[in-house]
């Protein structure tokens, strides 16, 4: 391309007349071939038959059409006629003293011999005035080949008349412009009718150009009929050359030319006729001479150029045109030369164009070409840049916005760029600008420039929008292009924004609920927990954090006696309440049903945490007043605080809610401090709690038998069944701790029915018939039933009811009811024996002794321990013999350890004794072996020794 460009300029740009002169000879070239292969042809037609409209001209007058018109036919009928109506017609034109007739009607074949006899008699008559038609025409031959078959008159006719030849011979679009001066007919050459018309004959085998500037209109014509008829103007055929021929549609005697359509064929004959007779057929000119005057002309424009103006330019070339216009007219007008003008045009519109190209310059069309390609990139750009849902913003090195998409000026709020109206720009806000200025720094230092962005918030006086943005860099490369905004190795950076409030409103709403309870609006334990362990992440070594679990005491009541609505409106107003102290309560939690969780702010470990608690529980105490009316609860409080900021928050606020369920006992308000000693006890109790059911399941308890002796013989009158655990990893567990707990939680129960079934089992084995006594909880007592177990495992084991032995403790009968009274004989009346425990340590009277049926009465160990040294113990162990014996029950002393509480015992007349002196309690193998010895031996002290 490039070397197109400079040949141009450096070989024609000269002001040398011989380069100019190059290009009028290269037009003049082009022009000469492109007229002789003919490529102008209809375009010459076409100014040829404007021409002859242009320059209409009337007919001599002195040749008359008489014609063959639709009236004729009408009046004479149908054709063709009889020839004596020629023959009329040949007679009254004789008549009027026409000087000559051509009849251009086909005579070549035989009518009937009286017709063609009255047809020649006229012609005859007419005295060598009349010519008559003869044609050739390809007639369609069966055989195939092509043949010439000329129409020639009858000879009878021709005897006396002049024969005229009447072929037309159209152009290739079917259009009739020129005439033969005449035909051979049957081998001889004959003139043509317009040549014997005008008197030009004898130039046989050439042809001429019609001129139909000649207007059919003004050749006189009349109606053959009227010719007929003697209605013809007297004087208006004399001395006048006649055509007789078809007029009339019907005889499609018609052909086509240019200006009027088509012409019937005599009228035709007359036009080329008037032609010659007034020396208007058109001459040719040889379209060299135009297009070298043309050339000529063109190489003057040229040497005027540089000194000219365009338009001057442009006139004189198109003068140059209209020039060769005017003279072509004219010369048409005044002589019948046609200059063909066509390629003289076009000659002078390629040099309009090749002047144009040159004027504007090669390189700019070219860049023409390139700026509607690059505007349609642009536009498609400009398309999506428009629809993105995202606003984009192109940004410069100063910070100015060249572009804003139609988003970008929704979301920053203003409606056009900087550079267009600096008055009413988009100014980008600071966070973007300096992203967009580092990135850009970034760029020009050679870093790899990435995608930057990040998060803003839009303020304005009615809303706040987050805006998430994305800064990319670029640096611009094509700056050949004439784009709206690009500019010589400019850096660039593309700022892409999107309103994200919605999205993040609906997420923080999501985090908001999956975070806190839906009912209080407090934190759910999970996010309870995160905050606590950030917070305890934030401590120094000299800080803590400080929590309390409170707990609604009779919640539950309120729930039952009130509704769930006041419930409800409860915990609302407690989580209000709490949140508004001026505590400084930096989270709260509801952490179950009516507990809850606060974190305070403050995080000096010195703080007095009891009385903030004090506060919190007095603020929490006073009167709620709800919709539903006024009510007033007590909270129960604990409180801990972090030992170490490594602690985990879920172990310290298990610290709070620990001491918080070890307080469940307490009744009304309470505040208490997270103590490690109790909370440990606690957590064991809480082990064994949980352990125990499983524990029963694994059969991990044992059953021990403690041995029962006569005082005075020392012989084996009982066993006392006692239960031991052995824990995997707590040890031996006491049933002192196992069996409150089993009692608490109630599994004393299926416990204590195991026990029972156990040691009647035992029992009811043993070889010699010894009672079992086995220890009955209160609450088995009391809740189970008692009977129905006691039942089954006498029925299971098979053991006599009088070998078991049921121990009670004072507590049980503490209740005092009927129903224990009942159970009691009920037992009894089945055959067990009833023994009251540890007597002593509670707080039986008298009375109950007499009330309650007990077979035997056990004095505390706690009695017998100082019992040779304590006057009070003896005192007391001596009123219990007495007691016993009113009441009709044998006495046994616990936890005789020693031979002189032993003879102490005797010496107050107590009937039985058990303890480390007579044997600890033993496993069932070795009471089994025990029993089947001593039936041997004289009394149970030789067998614990040995044992
Ligand atoms: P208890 O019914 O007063 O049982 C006697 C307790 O005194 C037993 O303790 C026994 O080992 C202990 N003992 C016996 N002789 C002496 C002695 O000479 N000196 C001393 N210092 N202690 C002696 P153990 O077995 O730890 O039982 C403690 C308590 O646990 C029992 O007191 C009883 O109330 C309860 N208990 C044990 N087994 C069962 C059981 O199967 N069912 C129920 N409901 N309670 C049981
Ligand atoms: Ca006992
Ligand atoms: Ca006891």
């Amino acid at each position: 391309m490039k070397t197109i460009c400079s040949l141009w300029r450096t070989g024609l740009a000269g002001p040398d007349w011989l380069k100019l002169g190059f290009i009028p000879i290269l037009l003049l070239l082009l022009a000469f071939v492109s007229q002789q292969v003919n490529i102008w042809h209809e375009a010459e037609n076409w100014t040829e038959e404007s021409r002859m409209a242009l320059s209409k001209r009337p007919a001599s007058g002195d040749i008359v059409f008489v014609a063959i018109d639709k009236q004729t036919l009408d009046e004479i009928g149908v054709w063709p006629w009889p020839r004596s109506v020629m023959a009329e017609a040949i007679d009254r034109l004789v008549e009027s003293n026409a000087l000559e007739i051509f009849i251009d009607v086909d005579f070549s074949t035989p009518s009937s011999p009286e017709q063609d006899a009255i047809l020649a008699k006229s012609i005859r008559q007419a005295n060598g005035t009349v010519s008559l038609a003869a044609f050739s025409q390809t007639s369609s031959v069966k055989s195939g080949t092509e043949d010439i078959a000329d129409s020639v008159p009858l000879p009878i006719f021709l005897d006396s008349a002049w024969l005229a030849t009447v072929n037309v011979f159209p152009d290739h679009d079917g259009i009739v412009r020129r005439f033969p001066f005449g035909n051979m007919i049957a081998g001889e050459p004959e003139s043509s009718m317009p040549a014997l018309l005008s008197g030009k004959s004898g130039l046989s085998g050439l042809d001429f150009a019609i001129n139909f500037a000649i207007d059919p209109d003004t050749v006189p014509l009349y109606s053959f009929i009227d010719l007929l008829s003697n209605k013809l103007p007297e004087s208006g055929l004399e001395q006048k050359t006649v055509v007789i021929g078809a007029h009339a549609v019907e005889l499609r005697d018609t052909f086509a030319v240019p200006v009027y359509g088509s012409l019937p064929g005599a009228m035709l004959q007359i036009v080329a006729a008037e032609t010659l007779k007034q020396n208007f057929e058109i001459v040719r000119i040889l379209a060299i001479w135009p297009l070298l005057f043309c050339a000529l002309l063109q190489f003057l424009v040229l040497l005027l150029w540089k000194s000219t103006h365009l338009l001057t330019r442009i006139g004189a070339v198109l003068a140059i045109s209209i020039l060769a216009e005017g003279i072509g007219f004219i010369l048409f007008y005044t002589s019948s030369i046609s200059l063909p003008t066509a390629a003289l045009h076009a000659m002078n519109l390629a040099l309009l164009l090749v002047l144009a190209v040159r004027e504007f310059g090669l390189r700019n069309w070219l860049i023409v070409l390139a700026d509607a390609r690059t505007r349609n990139a642009n536009n498609l750009l400009r398309q999506v840049f428009d629809d993105s849902s995202e606003a984009i913003l192109i940004v410069d090195e100063a910070g100015a916005v060249l572009e804003a998409s139609p988003k970008a000026r929704i979301i920053f709020g203003q409606s056009a760029v900087q550079r267009e109206n600096p008055e009413n720009c988009i100014v980008m806000p600071e966070p973007i600008l300096e992203c967009v200025r580092q990135s850009l720094a970034d760029l020009n230092q050679g870093v790899r420039a990435s995608d930057t962005g990040g998060e803003l918030i839009l303020t304005s006086a009615t809303d706040d929008k987050i805006i998430e943005f994305t800064v990319t860099p670029s640096r611009l490369t094509n700056t050949e292009t004439r784009t709206q905004f690009l500019a010589d190795g400019r850096s660039i950076a593309c700022v892409t924004a999107r309103d994200i409030t919605t999205k993040r409103r609906q997420a923080e709403r999501l985090d908001f609920l999956s975070k806190r309870d839906e009912l209080t609006g407090a934190f759910r334990r999970h996010a309870f927990l995160d905050i606590l362990n950030q917070k305890l992440a934030r401590l120094t070594p000299a800080q803590s954090c400080q929590i309390m679990a409170i707990n609604l005491n009779r919640f539950k009541t309120v729930n039952t006696t009130l509704g769930r609505d006041v419930g409800d409106q409860l915990l609302c107003a407690v989580v209000t309440r709490l949140a508004e102290s001026e505590i400084g309560v930096e989270c709260i939690s509801r952490l179950g049903g009516d507990t809850f969780a606060v974190l305070l702010q403050e995080t000096d470990p010195q703080l007095q945490l009891h009385v903030t608690s004090l506060q919190v529980a007095n603020l929490l105490a006073q009167t709620y007043f709800l919709e539903s009316g006024s009510i007033q609860i007590d909270v129960r409080i604990s409180y801990a605080r972090s030992e170490s900021p490594t602690q985990a928050a879920d172990a310290l606020l298990n610290c709070a809610e620990m001491t918080l369920d070890e307080g469940t006992d307490v009744a009304g308000q309470s505040v208490r401090p997270y103590d490690p000693v109790s909370s440990a006890k606690h957590a064991r109790a809480r082990q064994i709690e949980r352990e125990l059911r499983p524990a029963l399941e694994n059969r991990d308890f044992q059953i021990l038998y403690q041995p029962q002796v006569d005082v005075n013989g020392r012989h084996l009158v009982g066993m006392e069944a006692l239960t031991r655990w052995s824990h995997p990893v707590l040890g031996a567990v006491s049933p002192d701790e196992f069996i409150a707990i089993a009692e608490a939680s109630g599994m004393i129960e299926p416990l204590g029915d195991w026990i029972l079934q156990a040691a009647c089992c035992e029992a009811a084995n043993w070889t010699e018939a010894i009672p079992v006594a086995v220890n009955v909880s209160p609450v088995q007592f009391l809740r189970g039933d008692i009977i129905a177990s006691v039942t089954s495992a006498l029925e299971t084991s098979g053991l006599k009811p009088n070998h078991l032995q049921l121990e009670i403790t004072e507590s049980t009968i503490l209740t005092c009811s009927d129903a224990v009274l009942q159970t009691m004989h009920d037992l009894r009346s089945l055959g067990v024996t009833l023994a009251l425990d540890d007597f002593g340590t509670g707080y039986a009277s008298l009375g109950y002794m007499t009330q309650f049926p007990f077979d035997q009465v056990k004095v505390d160990k706690s009695f017998i321990r100082n019992l040779t040294t304590d006057p009070t113990s003896q005192s007391i162990v001596q009123f219990t013999k007495t007691l016993s014996d009113v009441v009709g029950a044998t006495m046994l002393c616990e936890g005789v350890e020693t031979e002189e509480q032993l003879t102490f015992l005797k010496l107050i007349g107590c009937d039985q004794a058990q303890g480390f002196l007579f044997g600890t309690p033993l496993s069932a193998k070795i009471i089994r072996r025990m029993i089947a010895e001593i039936a041997n031996s004289e009394h149970i002290e030789e067998y614990s020794r040995t044992a």
